[in-house]
């Protein structure tokens, strides 16, 4: 077998991967499941809630409100304080529900009313038999917008990184993926704001992460809200790489996404 190299740069984001097949890259063992299950025993005050859904302070938060957004210049170099806030939003305990994302996009409209918070990130770890938990960070800097308008039609057009369409979302292999099957979900006409199409793009990305899953042998997978034109999200496995490259600021691994989009689409059917 002829060994492919390539080194793709991300026509949305700009960044460059390295992809080398020769490198193989093996699940990660499975995280143990959390019991007792914090979530359902002690998760603390409700900030919001939508039907089973509740929004709750991180127990042990990444950023917190006091503090100055001003940066301090001082020796050696320029410090500020980790303004933000981090909260956690779910639902049951073996249910990742589509409206997790309306809870979120209510959630954002309110913490924007404090002026000094200009970012909005989302994450959701997914693992068997761990409760569904997304992080909500907001931090006080501006998340550049990524235009993935032109991509997307492209690959609708192209069809080799295309793995499904539904409900007017399409899923489809990341052209430059910093992981190993990343894969890219966003709603398929190509414009409009988040949560426009949530729950199409909710619960494809749910269909995409259970094959992912169940071809991979049950690793975490990171689900991310990426904002732009369009929003999507974003779900990346984690398995343990064969290349190391990361270190020097360049991320690589052993699958090129025709061979990810390929064998996902078989799982799916
Ligand atoms: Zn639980």
């Amino acid at each position: 077998m002829v060994e492919l190299r390539e080194l793709r740069t991300c026509p949305a984001t700009g960044v460059v991967v390295l992809i080398n097949d020769a490198w193989p890259d093996a699940p990660l063992p499975a995280l143990a499941p959390s019991d007792p299950c914090w979530a359902c025993s002690d998760p603390g005050p409700v900030l919001a809630r939508r039907g089973r859904l509740v929004a709750v302070p991180h127990p042990v938060p990444a950023l917190g409100v006091e503090g100055e957004v001003r940066a301090k210049v001082e020796r050696p170099g320029v410090r500020r304080d980790a303004v933000g806030v981090h909260e956690l939003m779910f639902g049951g305990h073996d249910e990742a529900d589509p409206d997790a994302l309306i809870l979120a996009f209510e959630r954002i409209e309110d913490l924007r009313r404090d002026r000094r918070l200009r970012g909005f990130s989302l994450l959701r770890r997914a693992a068997p038999g761990r409760h569904p938990l997304w992080e909500l960070f907001a931090i006080p800097t501006d998340l550049a917008p990524t235009d993935a308008r032109a991509w997307c039609a492209h690959e609708l057009v192209d069809g080799r990184r295309l793995i499904a369409r539904s409900d007017g979302a399409v899923a489809i292999a990341a052209w430059a993926p910093v992981a190993p099957f990343e894969v890219w979900v966003l709603p398929e006409a190509g414009d409009g704001d988040f949560p426009v199409a949530h729950v199409g793009v909710a619960r494809l990305a749910e269909r995409v992460l259970g094959a992912m899953a169940r071809w991979l042998g049950g690793p975490e997978v990171r689900m991310t809200v990426e904002w732009g034109t369009p929003w999507r999200i974003v779900l990346r496995p984690r398995l343990a790489l064969g290349l190391a490259t990361d270190a020097v600021g360049l991320p690589g691994h052993g699958v090129f996404p025709e061979r990810a989009a390929a064998e996902l689409r078989g799982v799916l059917g």
